[in-house]
C-alpha cells in the first residue's frame, strides 16, 4: 500500500449541505502534523488519506481549516449510528462521571447489563457473552473456543487430538494478531509467520466473482484435496461477508454449510466484526443466509466509537473454560459498556436496522448502476444494505486495479467525500459504509460524486 504525498494540492472549493472544501488538498496547515505522525508512528500507519480529523459528528467529519467531509467511511464500519451520538457521548460523560472507569474481572453493574443487551438481541442459545477490547481479540477467542472444542468431543490417536482442524476461507480477514492472521486468507499478510499450523486451512470462498464455485461441493472438494477428513474439522469460521470486497456466500452454501457442522459436530462461526448491528440490513448480517452460528465475534460498530468487542455463544461452548482462565484485562470496560448500551439503544430507537435496509437499497441501486457505466473497469460491484464494494480491474478482465481504485478515492476526499484507502482483493475495492443514519440527500449527494470522480479517474489512469 502506498502513502499519500504530504504535498498540498490545489483543488476546487466545495460548498455544499454536506461537505466544504476551502483549502488545497492536504490542508497545508494540517502538514505539521502529518509529519510528525510519519515520524513517530510506524509507517504502517500512514496508509490513509491526509485529513486532520478534529471533529466528527453524524455523519461528518471536520479539520480545524474549514473543511467538512461527509463520512463515507464510518471509521471504518463503526460509527453506525453516527460519530459522537450525543446518546453515546452523554453515556460516556455519565459513566465517568460516576468514577467508574476500569473495572477488570470484578464484577459490575454496567458490565452485566452489557452482557444482558448484547445477549438480548442475538439469537435465542446464543446467551453467554464474553466482552474483549478489539475485534482480533474476539476472533482469537473463537479460534481458541473452536479448538478446545473440538478435543472436547473429539478422540485421540497417536498421541494427538483428532479434531482440531479450522477451517476458514480464502481472501479472510479477521484481524492482525497472529491466530488471527493464520485463519486469515491473505498469504501476502501471513508470510511473516512462516511456520503455518497445518492444520488450519482455508477453502474458496464461494462470492461468484473472485470464487466463481458457489456450490457446497466446492467446500467439500477443497477439504479433500488437502486431505482433511470432516471428522477431523473443529469448526468452520467466516466472515459473514467478506469485508474486503462486501461479498456475500449464496444462502444455500451456507445453510449446507450450517447442516455439514453439525452433522460433524463442528461449531459455525461467523465474524460479525463488519457486519454486525445494522450494517447490512438486517440486525445480524448472518440473517441473510437463515441460519444461526454457534458463535459470533463483534466489534467496530458494537459502540459506535470506543474500543470494544465480544463473543456471543452457546452456554457449552462459552463455559469451556473454567473461572479465572478465560479473561482479560479490559474486558467490559465500564466506559465502553455505558458507549454499546447507548449505541444498541439509538439503533432500537432510530429504526436504524429498517433504515439501513431502506436507504441500503437506494446504495446498492445507485452504485450498481454507477459500476455498469463503465464495465471495463468495474468488475463487480458487490454489498448489502449500508456496505458496499465496487472490485476495480484493468480493463478486459478482471485483474485489480489499485492505481485506478487509490485514484478514485483520493479524488472523492479531495471533494469532500471520505472513504478509508482501497482495500480487499489486490488493493483494489472501494469500500463504501456510510453511517446507517445518513439522510437521504445526503446519501445521494454522495453517489453523485462518486459518479463524478470514477468519470474523472478512468478518463486519466493509465492502466
Ligand atoms: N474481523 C473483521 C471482519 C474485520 O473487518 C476486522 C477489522 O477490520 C477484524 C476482524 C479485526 O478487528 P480489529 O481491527 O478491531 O482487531
Amino acid at each position: 500500500m502506498p502513502s499519500y504525498a504530504l504535498l498540498p494540492r490545489k483543488v476546487p472549493h466545495v460548498a455544499t449541505k454536506y461537505r466544504r472544501i476551502v483549502t488545497e488538498i492536504p490542508a497545508p496547515e494540517s502538514i505539521p502534523a502529518l509529519e510528525k505522525l510519519r515520524r513517530y508512528e510506524p509507517q504502517s500507519m500512514s496508509g490513509q488519506p491526509p485529513v486532520l480529523w478534529d471533529r466528527a459528528e453524524g455523519i461528518q467529519v471536520f479539520d480545524r481549516f474549514g473543511n467538512a467531509w461527509l463520512d463515507w467511511s464510518s471509521g471504518v464500519l463503526v460509527t453506525n449510528v453516527g460519530h459522537a451520538h450525543p446518546k453515546v457521548r452523554q453515556a460516556i460523560l455519565d459513566q465517568v462521571g460516576r468514577g467508574l472507569v476500569h473495572n477488570y474481572c470484578f464484577p459490575s453493574e454496567i458490565r452485566a447489563r452489557t452482557a444482558e443487551a448484547l445477549a438480548r438481541v442475538a439469537p435465542p442459545g446464543l446467551d453467554k457473552v464474553f466482552l474483549l477490547t478489539t475485534g482480533a481479540e474476539a476472533c482469537e477467542c473463537a479460534l481458541k473456543l473452536i479448538r478446545t472444542w473440538g478435543q472436547k468431543v473429539g478422540g485421540r490417536s497417536a498421541g494427538k487430538p483428532d479434531k482440531i482442524t479450522l477451517v476458514t476461507f480464502d481472501n479472510a480477514f479477521h484481524g492482525r494478531t497472529l491466530g488471527a492472521q493464520m485463519a486469515g486468507g491473505i498469504p501476502a499478510l501471513k508470510s511473516w509467520i512462516v511456520n503455518l499450523d497445518p492444520d488450519m486451512v482455508q477453502v474458496s470462498f464461494p462470492d461468484g466473482f473472485r470464487g466463481p464455485d458457489t456450490s457446497f461441493e466446492g467446500f467439500l472438494r477443497a477439504l479433500a484435496q488437502q486431505s482433511v477428513k470432516p471428522e477431523q474439522v473443529a469448526g468452520v469460521m467466516t466472515e459473514t461477508y467478506q469485508g474486503g470486497n462486501a461479498s456475500f456466500a449464496p444462502p444455500d452454501y451456507i445453510q449446507q454449510l450450517r447442516a455439514w457442522c453439525d452433522r460433524y459436530q463442528a461449531l459455525l462461526v461467523f465474524d460479525e466484526v463488519q457486519a454486525g448491528f445494522g450494517r447490512t440490513g438486517t440486525y445480524w448480517g448472518f440473517e441473510h443466509y437463515g441460519v444461526v452460528p454457534d458463535l459470533i465475534c463483534c466489534g467496530k460498530g458494537i459502540s459506535s466509537g470506543l474500543p470494544i468487542s465480544a463473543v456471543i455463544g452457546r452456554k457449552e461452548v462459552m463455559d469451556l473454560y473454567g473461572p479465572g482462565s478465560m479473561t482479560s484485562t479490559h474486558t467490559g470496560n465500564p466506559v465502553c459498556c455505558a458507549a454499546v448500551l447507548a449505541s444498541l439503544q439509538v439503533i432500537e430507537e432510530q429504526n436504524l436496522v429498517r433504515r439501513s435496509a431502506e436507504l441500503g437499497q437506494i446504495l446498492q441501486d445507485e452504485v450498481r448502476r454507477v459500476g455498469r457505466r463503465y464495465p471495463q473497469h468495474v468488475g463487480a460491484v458487490h454489498g448489502r444494505g449500508m456496505v458496499a464494494a465496487m472490485h476495480m480491474v484493468k480493463p478486459g478482465g478482471i485483474e485489480p486495479n489499485a492505481p485506478l481504485a487509490w485514484d478514485v478515492v483520493r479524488r472523492s476526499v479531495e471533494k469532500g467525500l471520505l472513504m478509508f484507502s482501497p482495500v480487499g482483493y489486490g488493493g483494489a475495492s472501494v469500500k463504501i459504509a456510510p453511517p446507517l443514519v445518513t439522510p437521504e440527500d445526503a446519501l445521494r449527494e454522495g453517489i453523485a460524486v462518486l459518479e463524478e470522480t470514477l468519470a474523472e479517474a478512468v478518463a486519466e489512469v493509465v492502466t
